[in-house]
């Protein structure tokens, strides 16, 4: 739930919004909702078959979309003030020794934790735990996909007759109007990502070429010309997708005090992220405390 900043724009590159099916993640996001830190996001939608339109409705109709606000990162910026947080460390090793210490890329360790919950994607779980821990199998089997997002800045909006549009059979997957989107209203971006398999063929590829190509494709779906922005930009999401959609019970290896959860253990996406930290919260607490 990421948002870039290049003022005056700024873009929600990752999740673009979420749903909330289930009661308990109902009843997690309603104080938020109440602070005004997510809100309903109610675009004109189409889904595009390549370059043809195959469907159209307004999102206002059908069940909640949400956004954080103003941007996608201020929701978990609201959970966060409360946590004891270390920003910007990348854990490489978890030693044992009497309790677990981390140790992050610069060497500095973090002592005497009981338990290690990995909370990152299922490949870079799997390289953070241990062999022995009891799914480390399980979820090195667990493929992400990649996905790349073009940002694009404007002076002045572009007319189109959407705000939210999935497409199929292209090298693109979503185009949003990210200024839509409440409390963006003031900087007029598009954000576009690709398809995953587009991204799967192109991660590694120069990022110039890719963002040429992006961009011509989104001026084919729109029909307007793009590259006129004034802002733009691309970044490669290497673990974006849960390729399967799978769902998993829960990673707990009460004998190693070792855990794993993430979207990947529950069909991908936000509310699955959720769930998955719920379930795994649950049994923690009823097994452990
Ligand atoms: C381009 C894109 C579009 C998406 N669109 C949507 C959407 O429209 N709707 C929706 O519901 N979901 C969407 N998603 C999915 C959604 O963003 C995820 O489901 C959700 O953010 C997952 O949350 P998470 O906490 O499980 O994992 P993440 O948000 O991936 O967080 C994992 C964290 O672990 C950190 N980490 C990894 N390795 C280490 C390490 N060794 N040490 C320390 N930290 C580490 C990472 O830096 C990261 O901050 C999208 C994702 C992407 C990438």
């Amino acid at each position: 739930m990421s948002t870039r900043r290049a003022e005056p724009y700024f873009f929600d590159h990752g999740a673009q919004y979420f749903t909330a099916r289930t009661q308990a993640f109902q009843d997690f996001i309603q104080p938020l909702i109440d602070l005004g830190i997510i809100g309903r996001w109610n675009p004109r939608y189409v889904k595009f078959n390549s370059n043809q339109v195959v469907q159209r409705s307004n999102w206002i109709d059908q069940e909640p979309r949400y956004v954080g606000i103003p941007g996608m990162n201020q929701v978990a910026n609201y959970l966060a003030v409360p946590i004891d947080i270390r920003l910007n460390t990348r854990i490489i090793t978890l030693e044992h020794k009497k309790r677990w210490q981390l140790t992050d890329d610069k060497g500095q360790h973090y002592k005497d934790f009981d338990w290690v919950v990995s909370t990152a994607p299922s490949p870079q779980s799997a390289e953070l735990l241990p062999p022995y821990f009891k799914y480390h199998a399980d979820i090195s089997a667990i493929e992400m996909g990649a996905c790349f997002s073009l940002m694009l800045g404007f002076k002045q909006g572009l007319a189109l007759d959407f705000e939210a549009a999935h497409i199929i059979n292209s090298d693109l997957s979503w185009i949003a109007l990210n200024s839509h989107k409440p409390g963006r209203e003031n900087n007029h971006t598009l954000m576009v990502h690709s398809s995953e398999q587009y991204a799967e063929a192109h991660i590694d590829d120069d990022s110039e070429a890719v963002m040429h190509h992006l961009i011509n494709e989104t001026n084919f779906i729109t029909g307007h010309d793009v590259s006129a922005a004034n802002y733009k930009t691309i970044h490669g999401w290497r673990y974006a997708n849960n390729v399967k959609l799978q769902s998993h019970p829960t990673f707990l290896d009460q004998e190693h005090r070792l855990a794993a959860c993430g979207d990947w253990c529950f069909g991908g996406r936000v509310e699955g992220a959720f769930t998955s930290a719920y379930h795994l919260a649950n049994a923690l607490k009823e097994k452990v405390l």
